[in-house]
């Protein structure tokens, strides 16, 4: 049984957990490091990255997800948890930081005020069958990607909104809040091949 943490310091962590407790991970709310370090996967969840940032500033808990990123942990960050993966960010708040890992530039509240939220159905290829449904919420957008990023979902115009580089993955929509397991059942399979 995958034991995965959902960083609990503000958003989603509730959607996380139910889902990842459907498919069968022993799941822990995360907010201290002691905490991280009994766990092999973490979820960064939707929420406010910039709140996220400086609640996990306040908690001490920076520098071990970190470390933990650096160590190979694999991570999965939804919206608010992709900014925080992105190594760098543009519409950030003054003073904002990522935790960093995923070689991306990521636009923060891409999609403007007049288109706040929306829903779109996304091919995925790399989770096979049906298209997922997908729910933008003032979503970031994947604006630039380094050689080592794969690009698992594009809009029709061909913007970026779902990534991967090696242990670590990030969507720009909510899985979690769509009944959608695909994305974490990916996440749980890349945490059971780590821990082999
Ligand atoms: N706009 C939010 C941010 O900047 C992300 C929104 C979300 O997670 N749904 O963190």
């Amino acid at each position: 049984t995958p034991r995965v943490g959902v960083l609990a310091l503000q958003g989603d962590v509730r959607e996380h957990v139910r889902v990842l407790t459907d498919l069968g991970a022993e799941v822990t709310r995360i907010r201290r490091p002691e905490e991280l370090a009994a766990v092999d996967g973490l979820v960064l969840p939707g929420g406010e990255s910039s709140v996220i940032d400086k609640l996990s500033r306040a908690f001490g808990m920076r520098e071990p997800v970190r470390e933990a990123i650096a160590d190979g942990m694999p991570v999965y960050g939804t919206c608010a948890g992709l900014i925080l993966l992105a190594d760098r960010i543009t519409d950030g708040i003054e003073g904002q930081q990522t935790f960093g890992g995923l070689d991306v530039t990521v636009r923060r509240n891409a999609f403007g005020s007049q288109v706040d939220s929306f829903e779109v159905d996304l091919d995925i290829p790399a989770l096979g069958g049906s298209p997922v449904h997908a729910v933008f919420i003032r979503a970031p957008l994947v604006e630039q990607s380094g050689e080592g990023v794969e690009r698992l979902a594009t809009l029709d115009d061909g913007r970026v909104v779902a990534v991967r580089q090696g242990s670590l993955l990030g969507t720009s929509f909510h899985p979690e809040v769509t009944g959608e397991h695909r994305f974490h059942a990916l996440f749980l399979d890349m945490v059971r091949e780590r821990v082999r």
